[in-house]
């Protein structure tokens, strides 16, 4: 059984972890990538989404599917897709930059997007300082996650062992590898009960209260 005292890092997902889904950023982030499948590598609109559904379940995202699949400059591709008015969309967040300042642990940035969204991201919601490191799309070597390649690449980054890390996404299916390694999962803004994580929370400001439940359990 894992010590959960021993928590050193926290691994956070960034997009619809840090900031809520409500927000419109991965749907339009959606829009960008259809366009782009469409106008820069010239397929047919009525395919584009069962292509990317497809890609979503055997790759983990639609770019490493086009990547896979298609002559594609990857730099090309995320600098189009994450090209959004990110300043309309989201606001500082100063309940965040409170929570996470109270977090007494590594903070890391584990991501399928890249670093330069990333910290975008961070900037708008005024809470990139807390970060120690972000590990993102080109960091992973454009392996994204659930692939256990990309854990495995950023605990060496992180230079952490799996159960000293508590990891947290907003989908299962991107902790589920981590929890395999050893990690501690959180589950963000899922189902109340869950049985692909250790713990399930409504949004990531309830993450402060929770670190101090688990360092106090053991
Ligand atoms: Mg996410």
């Amino acid at each position: 059984m894992t010590n959960r005292n021993s928590i050193k890092h926290v691994l956070f997902d960034l997009d619809e972890t840090m900031y809520p889904k409500e927000t419109g950023v991965m749907d339009l982030i959606g829009e960008r990538i259809n366009e782009y499948m469409s106008l820069r590598l010239g397929i047919h609109p009525d395919e584009v989404s069962a292509l990317r559904a497809a890609y979503y379940e055997r790759y983990g995202t639609t770019g490493r599917g086009l990547y896979l699949h298609y002559d594609m400059d990857v730099h090309d591709y995320f600098e189009f897709v994450h090209d959004l008015p990110l300043e309309g969309l989201l606001q500082p967040d100063p309940r965040l930059d409170e929570m996470l300042k109270s977090l007494n642990a590594e903070k890391v940035i584990f991501t399928n997007a890249t670093a330069d969204h990333a910290r975008r991201v961070l900037q708008v919601l005024q809470v990139e300082q807390h970060f120690d490191r972000i590990v993102g799309i080109e960091e992973l070597e454009y392996v994204p996650k659930p692939d256990i390649r990309a854990y495995q690449k950023a605990l060496e980054l992180a230079r952490g062992r799996p159960e000293e890390c508590l990891l947290i996404d907003d989908r299962v299916r991107n902790l589920e590898p981590g929890r395999r390694l050893g990690m501690t999962t959180v589950l963000v803004g899922g189902p109340a009960v869950d049985d692909g994580a250790d713990f399930v929370i409504e949004e990531i400001l309830q993450l402060g209260g929770l670190m101090n439940e688990i360092r106090s359990r053991h």
